[in-house]
């Protein structure tokens, strides 16, 4: 662990950067010493591991859990009965899914929508145009609450090309009047604090190397 990593930081980004601490590939204990630090929002990408988490640390009541990672269509009861925040909804019909499924638990997830800038095949997302001409009907969907956008970079870009795809998902944002952007992870953060990024999300620069994960 990287307590002195995580300090330098938390000290160095404005107040209106979150940092989300992505505890995927770590264990419950590990999450507890950054709580007992202030750290309340913690991320995980895989829905078993995290409710595991979930049910060890069930007394420390402040904790904000974020999923994080690609939806299955049949973990999506699941994930709103259990996340706060769910940024990586990356299709329209997961979006409905996730509306109906959230009316029904009597829930209202804070939603990011993931959006694909660059043609990386392996990340899914919803795309700009596709965004910008739907948005009228997605703006409309009820029981979930839209804040912002998402985005992954492809890895092996430049700092220059990092902070363009960041600004371009700020922009969107903006367009949308959306407030957030979750965007930086730990090799792209500082690109996408100077492009307007809201979310932070920091596994392994405050946590240190995930093994076989
Ligand atoms: C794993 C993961 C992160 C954190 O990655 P690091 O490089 O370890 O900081 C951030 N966002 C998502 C969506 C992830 O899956």
């Amino acid at each position: 662990m990287t307590i002195t990593n995580y300090l330098k930081i938390k000290n160095k980004i404005p107040s209106t950067v979150n940092l989300l601490a992505v505890s995927k590939g770590f264990k419950s204990q590990e999450i507890k010493i950054f709580n007992n630090l202030g750290q309340k929002d913690f991320g995980e990408s895989k829905f078993q591991e995290g409710f595991e988490k979930q049910s060890i640390l069930r007394d420390l009541d402040e904790i904000n859990w974020h999923f994080i990672g690609r939806i299955q269509s049949n973990k999506i009861r699941r994930i709103v009965q259990n996340f706060q925040y769910i940024h990586s909804v990356d299709s329209y019909q997961k979006l409905e899914k996730i509306a109906k499924v959230s009316f029904e638990e009597l829930k209202n997830p804070f939603i990011l929508l993931q959006v694909k800038l660059s043609d990386d095949p392996t990340k899914g997302g919803f795309n700009y145009s596709e965004l910008l001409d739907n948005w009228g009907d997605i703006k409309k969907i009820k029981n979930l609450e839209i804040k912002g956008l998402m985005t992954i970079n492809p890895k092996g870009l430049s700092s220059k090309e990092n902070l363009e795809l960041f600004k371009k998902c700020r922009a969107l944002a903006d367009a949308l009047k959306l407030p957030e952007c979750s965007m930086g992870m730990s090799n792209d953060w500082e690109e996408a604090v100077d492009a307007g990024s809201t979310w932070i999300r920091l596994g392994s620069l405050i946590f240190g190397d995930r093994i076989n994960k």
